[in-house]
């Protein structure tokens, strides 16, 4: 027998080797499925159970295959890490392994994260933990289910193998997914170590496999860089809108197609708060959920002047000014859906805004007020529902005032309750991937039980629809949630 997975020639091998250097998986010790994405498989137009039933595609996903062909790649980048420069990153624990062509022609990269040591490793051991690799597996999979664009993952193995970090973990790899890994830290790369000649290759790269537009522009490189601004204002918005707090928005850490990427002490809003750290080494704040679209703006400079052998200053300069209101129209339209509003007026940024500062040290559950107040009448004088009035922790007067602007808003438009209520429920999720979930579904992993991770998974895929089953997911979270604590370490 020999594995049956698809895998053809890495595309990404058109470049020069001073990309990328070829390696070596490092086998682990008798690996097990932690969990099969059956769902992904059939979208990448494969079969199910001719990834998952053989026990050769297990040994070659997690990383313990006797031969891989095509030979594993590891590319090499750089990075802003907390606005400091680093000259060299790189895959230091993921490989591309090949791509895949599904039958509508969409190409599918394929990347182990977790399989041991590449050149770009520095002093660590080129693993990843269960622990970390189920937050992974399952947030890719739930951002996708919340329709937010995010890497992939198809399957998560572990093995019994130790890993050392705070204390011994064990191994496992994900198989990541994406169309493709490349990010703003390649581009910084190679004009950082002064690799110039190598920035047409990677942005024409970037051109003829996923922005195809831009060639017929009169500079491409111009309208490359405006599609990846575009694509980042959205998806910051877009987190914004859902509480999604990234952790570690380093430019590493920066997809160029605008996609969720490395997932690492990321976490979604409980109580809102908008200075909230989710990452517990972020000790200034620097990644705090307010800060996402500044900081990712600051990024997308980085990134601009890394274009400047290709694109004058003027012309990047003048679309990065252009990013503030890009960000602020894409997260606006999503709030006004959010909120139910089916027209635009001059004064809905303040209406959001005052929205959240009625929220603001009142320790609402930021998903589930968004879900209930849903259920508000238009008319002035009604009582406002009582699991929503539940959610406040202190006084509400700023939210009365403001519950008044909203029902003024909503007869304006001469909103339809019912109707209104569906378009909400759309786009508000009952269900979001919170931390003290995933510690539980990590806890009992850790003991061999995989099942919550599957539970999980089936619901987040559907995070707007109640379903029954889930009821436990759609609760205020407990207690000693709050006093979690993710970091890095991975
Ligand atoms: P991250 O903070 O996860 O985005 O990682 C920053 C850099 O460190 C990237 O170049 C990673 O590949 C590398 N890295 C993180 N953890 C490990 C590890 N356990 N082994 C090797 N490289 C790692
Ligand atoms: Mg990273």
């Amino acid at each position: 027998m020999s594995h049956t997975l698809p895998l053809q020639l890495q595309s990404l091998m058109v470049l020069p080797e001073s990309f990328y250097s070829r390696v070596r998986p490092e086998p682990l010790g008798k690996p097990y499925w932690v969990a099969q994405n059956h769902t992904l498989a059939a979208e990448m137009g494969l079969r199910p159970s001719e990834i998952f039933d053989n026990p050769d595609n297990l040994l070659y996903l997690s990383g313990s295959g006797k031969k891989y062909d095509p030979a594993p790649i590891a590319t090499v980048y750089s990075g802003h890490q907390f606005g400091v420069y680093v000259r060299q990153l790189g895959d230091g624990r993921a490989m591309l392994i090949g791509d895949s062509v599904a039958a509508d022609g969409k190409r599918w990269e394929w990347q182990l994260k977790g399989a041991g040591k590449t050149p770009y490793s520095r002093f660590a051991d080129g693993r990843a933990v269960l622990r970390s690799s189920i937050r992974e597996y399952l947030c890719s999979e739930a951002m996708h289910g919340l329709g937010i664009p995010t890497t992939r993952a198809l399957a998560l193995t572990g093995s019994n193998d130790a890993v050392y970090r705070e204390q011994v973990e064990t191994a496992a790899v994900v198989t990541r997914i994406a169309p493709s890994f490349i990010r703003f830290g390649h581009f910084e790369y190679m004009y950082h170590t002064g690799q110039h000649q190598n920035l047409p290759l990677l942005a024409d790269y970037l051109i003829d496999q996923h922005f195809p537009a831009c060639r017929d522009a009169e500079n491409p490189y111009l309208a490359l860089f405006q599609e990846i601004s575009r694509c980042t204002a959205e998806l910051v918005a877009a987190w914004q809108s859902v509480g999604f707090c990234h952790g570690v928005l380093n430019t590493d850490n920066m997809s160029a197609l605008g996609l969720t990427i490395d997932y690492g002490p990321f976490g979604f809003l409980d109580a809102y708060d908008r200075h909230h750290i989710c990452n517990h080494s972020d000790t200034g704040g620097r990644y705090a959920y307010n800060e996402q679209p500044y900081v990712v703006h600051w990024n997308l400079m980085r990134f601009a002047s890394c274009l400047l052998p290709m694109v004058s200053e003027s012309e990047l300069v003048a679309e990065l000014e252009r990013f503030p209101e890009m960000f602020q129209t894409a997260y606006l339209n999503r709030m006004r859906a959010k909120l139910g509003l089916q027209t635009i007026d001059k004064d809905d940024e303040e209406l959001v805004g005052d929205m959240f500062a009625s929220l603001q040290g009142r320790k609402v559950d930021f998903t589930l007020f968004f879900r209930y107040l849903s259920e508000v009448s238009n008319q002035h004088g009604e009582p406002l529902p009582e699991r929503l009035t539940a959610l406040f922790n202190g006084p509400m007067e700023a939210f009365t005032a403001w519950i008044g602007c909203y029902r003024g808003r909503l007869r304006a438009e001469n909103s339809d309750p019912v109707v209104r209520a569906e378009r909400m429920n759309a786009v508000n999720p009952l269900y979001v991937l919170r931390n003290y979930l995933l510690e539980q579904a990590i806890e009992l992993a850790k003991n061999g039980d995989f099942r919550e991770i599957e539970r999980l998974h089936r619901c987040m895929q559907n995070p707007f629809v109640e379903q029954q089953e889930f009821a436990d997911f759609a609760v205020l979270p407990p207690e000693w949630a709050g006093g979690i604590c993710v970091s890095c370490s991975s």
